[in-house]
Parts: C-alpha cells; structure tokens; sequence
C-alpha cells in the first residue's frame, strides 16, 4: 500500500470501535451488579460475613437483581442458563414447564444473537483467559495454538449431559470456574477454584486459551446455538489484503475466518465466533465489520 493509505488506514483504525475495553467493561460490570445483592444483604465476600447457622436475609426481596449466571432473578423474573437446565433436567429426569419459561428467554436472545456471544461478553472467565494470555506474552512463554480441535467441547457438553444424568446431579455446575467466579467471590467454592486454577496453569504453559477453545461444554453448548447467529462477522473481500491479522487475534480459532478471508464466504459463519471483535481492531484495512445480517454462503 502507499503511504498515503497506509494514513487512510490509521485513521480508519483510530475511529473503529473499541471492542475489547468495552467488553471488558461489560464483563466487570454484570460481575459487579451480581455482587451487590448478597454483599448488601450481609453476605460478605468468600462466605465470611455469613454468621454461621443463623438466618440470613435473602437478597432477592430486596434488590431487583439477584442470583448467578447460571439462575437469576431480574425484576421478579427468573432466568435460567438453559445448559444449566437441561442438566437439571437430565439429572432430576424430570421437567418443570416453570423451567422453561426461566430457559426461553436467554435462548432466543443468544440464539437470535449468537450462542457464543456469552463467551465474549459476559462470562467473567473469558476475562480471566484474556488476562492469562497478557501474562503469557509479558513471560515470553510458549503454548502450542491448539492442542485440542475446537469441536470437542460440543462432546463435553454431550459428555456433561450423560454424566449429570448417571450421577442424578448437574455435574457442570458443581465444577463450573464460572460459577466460583461469579459466586464464589460471595459463597466460595472449592471445586470451581481448582477448576479455574486448573485453565490458568493450563492456558500458561499447555495451549493457547484451550479451556474456551476446546474443553468448556457451556461453551460447546453455545457453539451449537451460535450456529444460527443472526449477529455476525461480515468481510469486504475487495478490501481484505489476505494479511491473516485477523486470524492471529481471533479469541476462537484462527481456522474460523480462512473461508471469510480466502474470498469464499461473506461472513465469519462458524458457531464458535464469540463476537468478541478482536478480529475487527487487528484488521489494518477496515474490511471486517460486526453487524446483523446472515447472507447465505455462496455471497
Ligand atoms: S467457553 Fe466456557 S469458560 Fe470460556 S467464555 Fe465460554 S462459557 Fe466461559
Ligand atoms: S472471528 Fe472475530 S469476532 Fe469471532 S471470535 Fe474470532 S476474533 Fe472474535
Ligand atoms: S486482517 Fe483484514 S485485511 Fe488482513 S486478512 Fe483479515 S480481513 Fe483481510
């Protein structure tokens, strides 16, 4: 390119939208909002202002959120994880309709949306992941870019299934990093903390963001919903110089953009994109933008 774009370019980068501080934002922001129901109720940090076995308020009278990623409350309304549900599900082998109604409306808003935008927005252990990679880069460590192929979460999430319902309990959700971080900071959780210590010493010196590329099964879970995406990575193939910046900065996996960048698809079409908008900032021409639409293929 002349200098004259490579300007042109700068300018185009410095007006783009900051996906990553504002994710980040999003993501301390309904971490935050969860914590302050059972801390202004009393309950303190780590389960330490408990008080033992005496009665403690219930936050949810009095504060109009409440709950975890995986249950909550919302103005009266309760929302269920339907991953979490239908381990619920699975494991009681029974189904309450009330379960339903909590479960419907976050599937059609992720569904319609994209499955993995949870991943990319609001789940705290994508921020931890992203912070992990910043400390990897600042120790020079080297990781192997991906250990496991990106499909193998969809058989966790199946594997979870299966299991919760042999052992009659949601086996996830006992085990989940993202519950420890969510509500564990208040209650604590000695499973989720291992677990979550597990991804980090993983993500550091095995496999670069393994744990949300190829084992999570919330997010093989979300990887089948994103399928249907209506919210997606669009390409402006006269634009795109075959760089590969994109793929190098994709939370995902760089394989989810070759056929957007090899000129065969419009859009970013893989169930794993997150929406994260990495790809996006790294492009050095402006030629991928995130926006509804979802043309068919051969576009
Ligand atoms: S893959 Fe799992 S842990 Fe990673 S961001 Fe998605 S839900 Fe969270
Ligand atoms: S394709 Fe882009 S938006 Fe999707 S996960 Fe990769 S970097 Fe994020
Ligand atoms: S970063 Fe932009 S120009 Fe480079 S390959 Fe990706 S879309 Fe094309």
């Amino acid at each position: 390119m002349s200098d004259g774009q490579n300007n042109e370019t700068q300018v185009k980068k410095a007006k783009g939208f900051p996906f990553t501080v504002v994710r980040h934002v999003v993501q301390i922001l309904i971490l935050m909002l969860f914590l302050i129901a059972p801390i202004v109720a009393g309950w303190g940090l780590f389960g330490g202002m408990v008080g033992g076995d005496n009665a403690i308020a219930t936050p949810a009278q009095s504060f109009p959120l409440y709950g975890t990623l995986s249950s909550s409350t919302i103005f009266g309304i309760t929302l269920i994880d339907p991953f979490a549900a239908l381990q619920t599900v699975v494991a009681a082998k029974a189904f309450d309709p009330a379960w339903l109604v909590g479960l419907l409306p976050l599937l059609v808003v992720y569904g319609l949306i994209r499955g993995r935008v949870f991943c990319g927005w609001v789940c705290p252990v994508n921020l931890v992941c992203e912070i992990v990679d910043w400390l990897r880069k600042k120790l020079h460590l080297q990781v192997q870019e991906m250990p496991i192929p990106r499909h193998v979460k969809v058989y966790m999430a199946l594997g979870v299934l299966v299991l919760s319902a042999v052992l009659s309990f949601p086996v996830f959700e006992a085990l989940s990093p993202i519950s420890f971080i969510n509500k564990g900071l208040v209650l604590g959780s000695l499973a989720g903390g291992l677990t979550l210590l597990a991804i980090i010493i993983a993500e550091l010196f095995w496999g670069h963001r393994v744990w949300c590329r190829s084992i999570c099964p919330l997010g093989g879970f979300y990887e089948v919903v994103g399928k249907i995406g209506l919210v997606n990575v669009h390409i402006d193939h006269d634009a795109c110089i075959g760089c590969n910046k994109c793929k190098k900065a994709c939370l995902c996996d760089p394989q989810i953009l070759d056929a957007a960048v090899a000129g065969e698809d419009a859009i970013v079409r893989a169930g794993d994109c997150m929406l994260c908008g990495k790809c996006v900032e790294a492009c050095p021409t402006a030629s991928l933008a995130i926006k509804p639409g979802r043309p068919s293929k051969n576009v």
